[in-house]
């Protein structure tokens, strides 16, 4: 019989896998090596995490997570919704009104910590979960092939199961792992996060990212927040040193004021900055197989399992989802802990695997591109790619639209798009003379270096 269980890491995986499971009646410890949220949500941006530094950056929450929040958490989706954060309707084009049928989606831009506040909320309230702060797990004891518990700073945890969610460097799967696939994604991030002023209108929260600056080189972008927060983010080759004077708070300044269409919100009146600009970098797509030995009972989610590359958005989807097929897993099999194991790797090959493809796959042409640039020999602008290409057509068929977007939210496959039904709706727009809207473009690298290079004198 499974009783006892202990959720190691308290971000999105840990978080809410410990309430799920909680509600389904197992008794659950959650160990979390940073201290506790503030009471307030208005100090969150005081709270300290460095055991998830990606919380000072942008997030977006893509449709899978909004719906299984509000399918599987919905007291938690509401209480996000009462503490300021906005959603953003996805089911037709801005101006359009989407037909009676439509598949219903939305999603939604947050401070992370935010989020994570609001889970802390219900966790609170949970009876039958016990939450430890300040505590690092430090491995998994086991005997005869089963888990037995956890070894904790100086002290052991009796349990029956083990839900691993410390994040892409956890310190507990190594023991576990055959084998780990890793591929850089090829960029640095440079965050800063914003508040807007009273009067000044919200950054448009349609789709994502908001605004999007920056040609082949580098990316960036302003994602509008929870409680009229934005973030700027601009992301840069490892490499590159010219851009990497991104860190310092007057050349990312100088940085985000070069771009025209973040004027609006970051122009002197609009906005004051919450915090400093704050770099991420060693990001890598990674996959882990677990060994055949691995003993019953544990169970990786989230990060540990395959953490995939930030510009694509989905890794909070992927440890909500995680977390959600765990707890029916465990409702399914009960105390056949083997089979839950296997379960989840199932899961994680049939719905996971895939995604690290499609992200590794992008990473490598992006990074081609964006090195031609650095490197003064930009390449010819390739077409759009199917995704984007569906998306724009959208706005005439709204067939098309559903998909691209279902597909962009991870509600679809990667492959989804790949059909006779979407290469036919294509060419019938097309034939009709419509062109794709020229995304804006943003400054060029040149005019981003000499933005950054002015900023020097
Ligand atoms: C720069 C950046 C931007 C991103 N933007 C997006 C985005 O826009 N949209 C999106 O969906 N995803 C985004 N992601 C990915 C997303 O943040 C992760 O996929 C997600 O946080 C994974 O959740 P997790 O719970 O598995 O791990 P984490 O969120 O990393 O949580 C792990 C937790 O475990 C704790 N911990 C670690 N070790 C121990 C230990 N030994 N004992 C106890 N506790 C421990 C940590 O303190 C932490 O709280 C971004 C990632 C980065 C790096």
């Amino acid at each position: 019989m499974v009783s006892r269980i202990v959720v190691a890491g308290g971000g999105i995986a840990g978080l809410s896998a410990a309430l799920l499971l909680a509600r389904r009646g197992y008794s659950v410890d959650l160990v979390e090596r940073d201290g506790p949220p503030p009471k307030d949500l208005s100090d969150i941006q005081e709270w300290q995490r460095p055991g998830a530094p990606q919380v000072r950056h942008p997030h977006m929450f893509l449709g899978l997570f909004r719906h299984l929040l509000q399918t599987r958490l919905p007291d938690v989706h509401a209480d996000l919704l009462a503490h300021g954060v906005d959603e953003v309707d996805m089911t037709a084009p801005p101006g359009v009104e989407a037909p009676g049928d439509a598949t219903e989606l939305a999603s939604f831009g947050s401070r992370r910590a935010t989020v994570e506040w609001v889970l802390h909320r219900a966790v609170r309230k949970q009876a039958g979960l016990r939450l430890r702060h300040g505590l690092s797990v430090r491995e998994v004891v086991t005997d005869q092939g089963r888990v037995r518990g956890v070894r904790v700073d100086g002290a052991v945890l009796d349990a029956d199961a083990v839900v691993d969610a410390t994040g892409r460097r956890s310190p507990l799967v190594g023991a576990f792992t055959k084998e780990a696939e890793e591929s850089p994604c090829g960029n640095v991030y440079h965050s800063r996060f914003y508040h807007l002023l009273d009067g000044v209108p919200k950054p448009p929260t349609f789709l994502v990212p908001v605004v999007f600056a920056g040609g082949a080189g580098f990316g960036g972008g302003l994602y509008a927040h929870d409680n009229r927060t934005f973030a700027v983010v601009f992301a840069r080759l490892p490499e590159d040193e010219a851009l990497g004077r991104l860190r310092e708070t007057g050349a990312f300044e100088a940085a985000a004021n070069a771009v025209a269409q973040f004027g609006p919100w970051l122009r002197p009146g609009s906005a004051e900055p919450i915090g400093d600009v704050v770099p991420m970098a060693g990001l890598t797509n990674t996959w882990r197989e677990l060994s055949p030995d691995t003993p019953d009972g544990y169970l990786p989610l989230g990060d540990v399992l395959c953490t995939t590359d930030p510009i694509l958005g989905r890794g909070a989807s992927f440890a909500l989802a995680g977390a959600a097929e765990l707890s029916d897993l465990m409702d399914r099999h009960q105390a056949d802990l083997g089979a839950v194991s296997a379960g989840l790797r199932a899961y994680a090959e049939r719905e996971l695997r895939p995604w690290y493809e499609d992200g590794v796959h992008d990473d490598v042409e992006r990074t081609r591109s964006w090195r031609a640039t650095v490197d003064g020999r930009p390449e010819p602008p390739a077409g759009l790619p199917l995704a984007v290409l569906a998306a724009l057509a959208g706005q005439q068929d709204h067939r098309l639209w559903e998909l691209a977007q279902l597909r962009a939210n991870l509600m679809a496959s990667p492959d989804s798009l790949d059909t006779p039904e979407v290469r036919e709706r294509l060419d019938t727009v097309l034939a009709t003379g419509w062109e794709p809207p020229v995304l804006s473009p943003g400054p060029s690298y040149p005019e981003l270096r000499d933005a950054l290079t002015a900023h020097s004198g």
